[in-house]
């Protein structure tokens, strides 16, 4: 995929969960972000936040779930398909991250990954 691909889909899905009325803002979004809305029935998952500032490109979330990850051309995760996965194997995902650069909401906006 290449940059202007990688663009197109991260502006597309912040849009998205921009316009996503029923899945509140969290309070700790950071600036730099790619993001995507879960529209999944029955997934506690609802937001999948990629900090892209955070982000050291180390790929394991790629390797995990590449349809809901890729790198960019600057070696920065992206969300593709927010809904390509089951809670489980994203939450798997953000665990692999090195750097906990991946963080998950629910509905309410309340943080469900990383803890603390
Ligand atoms: S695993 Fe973390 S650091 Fe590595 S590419 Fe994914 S978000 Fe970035």
């Amino acid at each position: 995929m290449d940059q202007a691909q990688a663009m197109q889909f991260m502006q597309k899905n912040n849009a998205a969960a921009d316009a996503a009325t029923d899945v509140t803002v969290p309070d700790d979004l950071m600036d730099d972000i790619s993001q995507g809305v879960r529209k999944k029935e029955g997934t506690e998952i609802a937001r999948v936040v990629v900090d892209r500032q955070g982000c050291i490109g180390a790929g394991s979330c790629v390797v995990f779930t590449d349809e809901l990850f890729q790198l960019d051309d600057d070696n920065l995760a992206f969300v593709v398909d927010p809904d390509s996965y089951d809670d489980e194997t994203v939450r798997l995902s953000a665990e692999s991250c090195p750097v906990l650069a991946i963080h998950l909401y629910d509905k309410g906006g309340n943080k469900l990954f990383p803890d603390m």
